[in-house]
């Protein structure tokens, strides 16, 4: 992959959907590996329990690792638990263990609960200076979605091509004018990610313009095929970038990378 762009200020993205299953996860990892292949500095906070993206990165994540939930609960440093991901020199993540399952609980009697993900990365990137931050989040808007939100500077909202597709995106919309109003006025919905496009279906179709309807700016040209080398990727550990590059799966994930980072680069410019 040729050298992307760099945006001029660290770009932090939420890949939120409260909808499970709709491809937060595969989307985070792909698209995040993608733009540290192009040459750009990248951070993954893994914020889901299941750790789906730490295992698709290649990074380990077995109860004991120290990650996102050290840092959210007892005030560890992120530099100190993030670990270089398998795919790219420049490719970091903080690993989720199901310990982050307790946490949900945990931070609701916690001073300044929902900021405490924003001052860590805010330390963090002091020194550690990024051109990508990007959030995997659990499928529920809770506190840890909720950290993410206050922390971050973007939305990036991956939307399955399937029966109800919008469902939740309301209410998604809802909590972040609320986190706007009262947390974080930065927070904007930036990009849209159509996935698991089946270019045999005419519902498929229809969801697709109907999203590009409703978010029209937002909406990446491109829309993620359904594909088969994509799912099974994550079993090696892997993105589909590194374990199939020729496949489409790859070659979307590709082009969505290098259209997030062209849209990144020239906005603030
Ligand atoms: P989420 O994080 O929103 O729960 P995932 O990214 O984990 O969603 O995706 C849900 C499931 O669908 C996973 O098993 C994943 O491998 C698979 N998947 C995601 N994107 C695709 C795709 N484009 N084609 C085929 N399978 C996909
Ligand atoms: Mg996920």
């Amino acid at each position: 992959i040729e050298p992307l762009p760099a945006p001029p200020d660290t770009r932090i993205m939420v890949v939120a959907n409260q909808k499970g299953g709709v491809g937060k996860t595969t989307t985070t990892v792909n698209i995040a590996a993608a733009l540290a292949m192009g040459g750009l500095s990248v951070l993954v906070i893994d914020l889901d329990p299941q750790g789906n993206a730490s295992t698709a990165l290649g990074v380990e994540h077995s109860t004991g690792t120290r990650g996102t939930y050290e840092v959210l609960l007892d005030g560890d440093a992120i530099e100190d638990l993030v670990v270089v991901s398998q795919e790219a020199p420049n490719l970091r993540v903080l690993p989720a263990t199901v310990d982050l399952a307790a946490a949900e609980v945990e931070l609701v009697s916690v001073v300044a609960r929902e900021g405490r993900l924003n001052k860590a990365l805010r330390t963090y990137l002091k020194d550690h200076p990024a051109d990508y931050v990007f959030f995997d989040c659990p499928p529920s808007l809770g506190l840890l979605t909720l950290n993410a939100l206050v922390a971050a500077n973007e939305i990036l909202i991956p939307i399955q091509c399937e029966y109800y597709a919008l469902e939740g995106v309301s209410q998604l919309m809802q909590t972040i004018n609320l986190v706007k109003g009262e947390l974080n006025d930065e927070l904007d919905l930036s990009t849209v990610l159509l996935t698991m496009f089946d270019a045999r279906t005419k519902l498929a179709a229809q969801v697709v313009d109907e999203v590009r309807a409703h978010f029209t700016e937002q909406t990446l040209p491109m829309v993620i095929p359904r594909s088969v080398r994509i799912s099974e990727a994550p079993s090696y550990g892997q993105t589909v970038l590194t374990y199939q590059p020729e496949s489409t799966g790859a070659e979307s994930y590709l082009a969505a990378a290098r259209e997030i980072a062209r849209r990144g680069a020239k906005e603030n410019s």
